[in-house]
């Protein structure tokens, strides 16, 4: 590498300009004018507030978060592996649910703290970059609301689904 081209630096991930002091956001190194753009054109969740929600209502909420944040930062790959873990979770807890398989609670409940914070944890490093780049929070209300809306239509299909004792033969 010649000085000038050190001196140039590498081209940004996002724009393709050269910079000689690009920033690691998310898995793309960006020039100070993209991380000011991408930082100050969403909202994002804490990884924190992700692992929390998640594990205090269910893991499915943060894979939610953690995939509207990477959609938010502009990275639609890391984005698809969060919606992926949200279908995955959705299906797991559903067929727990309304199969006839009984998992003691502390099983489920275990695992679905592990991986809530497993998932939180890898956005942990993002995190800190958004937060010293001075990135707003998001909403911290909604999640918990849509979370229990999504426990309540759960409910709702169940008792709809579940065969009437009264009416059986
Ligand atoms: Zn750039």
């Amino acid at each position: 590498m010649t000085p000038e081209v050190a001196a140039a630096g590498q081209p940004c991930d996002r724009c393709g300009t050269f910079s000689p002091a690009r920033k690691a956001l998310g898995t793309r190194q960006l020039c100070a004018a993209c991380v000011e753009h991408v930082v100050s054109n969403g909202r994002f969740w804490s990884s924190r507030y992700a692992t929390v929600l998640g594990a205090v209502l269910n893991p499915t909420a943060t894979a939610v978060l953690l995939a509207l944040n990477w959609q938010r930062l502009g990275e639609p790959a890391k984005a698809r592996g969060m919606w992926i873990n949200t279908g995955v979770l959705l299906l797991c807890y559903l067929a727990i649910i309304f199969s006839n398989v009984e998992l003691p609670t502390p099983v489920t409940l275990g695992a679905g703290i592990g991986v809530a914070v497993v998932m939180g944890r890898g956005f942990d490093a993002t995190w800190a970059t958004l937060e010293a780049a001075g990135a707003q929070k998001a909403n911290r209300f909604l999640p918990v609301v849509f979370t229990l809306l999504a426990f309540v239509a759960v409910a709702v299909v169940m008792v709809l689904t579940t065969p009437d004792p009264l009416f059986e033969p």
